[in-house]
């Protein structure tokens, strides 16, 4: 689930970073940029927020979100390496 996520999160930010490439070509032609590379802007955030999701878990205590290789919370200092092993 977090690998595909982060592998989700990559293709949909390139995608936008290609979106955003051409509205900025089509936006010159035009002449108005702002409006054209909005969609592309986006979807470069959604990008970003999904590979966040995937690169991070939910804090067993606090349910905050803390990387996957983390063994001690940052928010609440929970231990996350018992937990991982219950697991
Ligand atoms: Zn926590």
């Amino acid at each position: 689930m977090s690998v595909l996520a982060k592998i989700l999160g990559r293709l949909i930010f390139c995608l936008g970073v290609m979106i955003t490439v051409v509205g900025c070509v089509i936006g010159s032609t035009v002449g108005a940029t702002s409006g054209t590379t909005m969609p592309g802007v986006t979807l470069m955030a959604v990008g970003a927020v999904i590979y966040w999701i995937g690169s991070t878990k939910a804090c067993p205590q606090c349910s905050k979100r803390v990387k996957h290789a983390a063994l001690e919370c940052k928010h609440c200092g929970g231990d996350l390496s018992a937990r991982e092993k219950a697991n």
